[in-house]
């Protein structure tokens, strides 16, 4: 989960060869085994140092040349998108999204309540009013059954949102190919923030494919990392040509500095696109161990009372980004808060599932909107540690120390 703090690399992953202009810096510590645990901390595949390296002598280091281009059109393939504009973070790439659907003060912008902030903060901070909706029990994202019942009332008033945005969680498309037929009916725009399910697939496309607009993230606790960045991705050539503009200050083609609005300075440096181009090609790699995590989780955990793991609905394949389990006291099971407390004293890093925005303080003034599906997964759901790097030696400490929650 992206936090703001600094993040170590894997202390699980195989540590990389160290080239000989780097021997002399002084070598991190190896972490022991029994060492902490941190939810989803980068894994490097030891070749990020090659591509930077070829970049510099490449001479193109700013956010343009070569190693961007390339870096947008692998994005391209993996997300199933023909036009892709690789920033600075996946809020940047919101962000931009929210300026190429024309939102202006006033106008509603929906998504779902259980997602992380950024989603909707970029809108937010344009003047739009959003508005939240509860997520759906069997994939915990936008529920279609709620989305098509407010459509159809806010059609009857007259008061359509601006755009509807779903959010992909914990690696889950939400079910876009429904969303997108809903909204397509009463002409509202959809931007899907894919951030957390890059590689990840619903109704067998892409995540992200078929919405107007797509966003993903490579902040560092992210499937496949750039150390920080982002993209925006679409079928229409016309709105990432906008997007590339608005990224670069809105600079019109010519000889001096002519703008008609403005802009932003949200392009990805080379280097970090040289990064983001050896951690895409392990996308594939990278989706098999999170999964293979999450199955030792599911057999490790098997028979505790009370104990209930994010489903997968039979149109989605997801990347399990991170491994999501629901705890309910009435059913056995100790408390979310005890269980997260038990194992960071272990030096195991867990997390709360994301606190619903429609709960947020900074969002009490969004009026009638809400979720008790969502609030009910805030207070009972826990991430696990779920990088792609963790071996099934530390794991077993994970699932040990849970199982002892259950015990005692
Ligand atoms: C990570 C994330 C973002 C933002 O990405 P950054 O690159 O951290 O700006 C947006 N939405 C969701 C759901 C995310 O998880």
């Amino acid at each position: 989960m992206p936090t703001p703090r600094a993040v170590p690399t894997d202390p699980d992953a195989a540590r990389p060869a160290t080239p000989a202009a780097l021997r002399l810096l002084p070598r991190p510590a190896r972490t022991p085994a029994d060492g902490p645990i941190l939810l989803s901390p980068p894994h490097l595949t030891g070749r990020e140092l090659a591509g930077i390296a070829e970049t510099l002598q490449s001479g193109w280091v700013a956010p343009a040349g070569p190693a961007t281009a390339a870096f947008e059109a692998a994005l391209a393939d993996a997300t199933g998108q023909p036009h892709v504009l690789a920033v600075s973070s996946g809020t940047a790439a919101l962000h931009l999204g929210y300026r190429c659907l024309g939102i202006a003060p006033g106008d509603a912008v929906w998504t779902a309540s259980l997602t992380y902030v950024a989603t909707i903060a970029p809108a937010v901070q344009m003047g739009a009013r959003p508005h939240f909706l509860d997520v759906a029990p069997d994939s915990w994202t936008l529920d279609p059954d709620l989305l098509e019942r407010d459509l159809s009332r806010a059609a009857r008033r007259g008061r359509l949102p601006r755009a509807v945005v779903p959010v992909d969680l914990f690696g889950q498309s939400a079910e876009l190919e429904v969303i997108r037929a809903l909204c397509d009916r009463w002409g509202v725009a959809v931007m899907a923030d894919s951030a957390e399910a890059l590689g990840a697939t619903q109704h067998g496309r892409p995540a992200g494919q078929g919405a107007r607009l797509a966003a993903f993230s490579f902040n560092g606790n992210k499937i496949v990392t750039a150390g920080g960045g982002g993209a925006l991705a679409s079928a229409d050539a016309g709105l990432i040509a906008m997007a590339r503009g608005l990224a670069n200050q809105a600079r019109q083609p010519a000889p001096h500095y002519e703008h008609e609005t403005t802009g932003y300075s949200y392009g990805l440096s080379s280097i970090l696109a040289a990064i983001g181009m050896v951690q895409l090609a392990a996308l594939q790699d990278r989706i098999a161990a999170r999964r293979a995590i999450f199955g030792r989780y599911h057999d490790g955990l098997a028979g505790l009372p009370g104990l209930g793991f994010m489903p997968e609905p039979d149109w989605s394949r997801g990347t399990r980004w991170l491994t999501v389990i629901q705890l309910d006291p009435g059913q056995g099971a100790p408390g979310r808060e005890a269980v997260r407390l038990a194992l960071a004293a272990a030096g195991i890093e867990t997390r709360p599932v994301w606190k619903p925005m429609h709960l947020q303080p900074a969002f009490r003034h969004a009026g009638r909107s809400g979720g008790a599906v969502a609030a009910r997964l805030f207070e009972r759901g826990l991430c696990l540690p779920s990088g792609s790097g963790l071996t099934p030696a530390r794991q077993a400490r994970v699932i040990d120390r849970l199982r002892a929650c259950w015990a005692g």
